[in-house]
């Protein structure tokens, strides 16, 4: 008899969890980006005790449809691709078919969902990754998740979670990044009952930017735009009147997925030249669009970090395009657009 035998299913998405679900605000990273995919247009989040004793969500978008739903907690199992060749051409946010399974693995999850076509909602409720109830209720537009005690399974990973202040700025710099993501969508962060995050989902990306980060910093961006045969650039840079000591304020958008890569960091600032001054740091958002060939999204499980595949030309029109653009603007006096 041999001693390798497979783990049960349960087990298998725990220990993957641990890189999926580092922090509650990866949990809602996750849950935010399903959102998206489902084509939401509206989507509120409350958390209480940064997200360890509550994550709830409750999305707009498309719902899913009772035969799916306890398919969407298994691993690997996804709506959003079917072919290794659609791992080339990634278009949605989601694609690991993971992330469900890995968050309710560890928690207590609950999800009740309705699709258009359906007479009538479902619930779903599981505890530690084993589905307790399934039933149907009554039809509500979209889908709402509510995580509760995450990581109450896994105590090594409850050691990790620091305080629930740092978690809590975790969480809103999720939705802080994914509304500047997605200017289309409204989203609301509520934690212990207290507005914390509100976007009105206009469309318009400075109006984000000033939800988000203030008018008064609003007023102090102007507008890039750059193209190449490969990438096409877009978005927002602060004047260099405008900086801050903390590199945070750069959010990095990539075929609306939003990312972190220290390159292109790099690039930025080496735009910004000697405009800056050494330890200050500029309030960028840029959003670069490129073929989903030239990129690879499936890095690593958090899909944070991607890789070029033609990184040197993006640096150089990043860079180039910031030193141009305010080299032009700070000459002429701003015109300020109303907010
Ligand atoms: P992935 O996003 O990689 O496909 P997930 O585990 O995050 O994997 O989700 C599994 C599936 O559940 C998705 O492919 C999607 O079909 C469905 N799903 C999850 N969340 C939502 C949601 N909020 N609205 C509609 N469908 C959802
Ligand atoms: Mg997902």
């Amino acid at each position: 008899m041999g001693i390798i035998k497979e783990l049960p299913e349960e087990l298998a998405n725990k220990i993957s969890a641990g890189e999926v679900v580092d922090r509650p605000a990866s949990a809602v990273k996750e849950l935010i980006e399903n959102s998206i995919d489902s084509g939401a247009k509206k989507i509120r989040v409350s958390v209480e005790e940064a997200g360890l004793n509550l994550i709830e969500i409750i999305d707009n978008g498309s719902g899913i449809e009772a035969d799916d739903l306890p398919i969407a907690l298994l691993s690997h199992a996804t709506s959003k691709i079917k072919t290794s060749a659609d791992l080339d051409r990634i278009r949605t946010l989601g694609f690991r078919g993971e992330a469900l399974a890995s968050i309710a693995s560890i928690s207590e999850l609950t999800i009740e969902t309705s699709t258009e076509k359906e007479l009538s909602g479902s619930r779903l409720v599981a505890k530690g990754g084993k589905v307790e109830l399934l039933e149907a209720m009554a039809k509500i537009k979209g889908t709402r998740i509510s995580i509760k005690k995450l990581f109450f399974n896994t105590p090594a990973r409850l050691k990790f979670v620091h305080s629930l202040q740092v978690e809590n700025y975790h969480i809103t710099d999720i939705i802080n990044r994914e509304s500047l993501a997605h200017p289309e969508t409204s989203f609301t962060l509520i934690s212990e009952n207290k507005p914390i995050v509100q976007t009105t989902g206009s469309g318009d990306l400075r109006q984000t930017i000033a939800q988000i980060y203030g008018i008064a910093n609003a007023r102090k961006i102007i507008d890039i735009s750059a193209e190449d045969l490969d990438y096409k650039i877009q978005g927002y840079i602060s004047l260099p009147e405008l900086t801050r000591a903390s590199r945070n304020y750069i959010s990095i958008l990539l075929n609306g997925r939003y990312i972190r890569n220290l390159e292109i960091n790099r690039a930025i600032i080496k735009g910004y030249g000697t405009k800056l001054m050494v330890g200050r740091f500029p309030l960028v958002v840029l959003n670069i669009q490129m073929s989903p060939q030239i990129v690879d999204v499936n890095v690593h499980p958090n899909k944070l970090e991607v890789k070029f595949t033609k990184g040197d030309e993006l640096m150089q029109l990043i860079s180039e395009s910031i030193r141009k653009t305010l080299s032009e603007k700070t000459l002429i006096p701003l015109a300020l657009e109303n907010l």
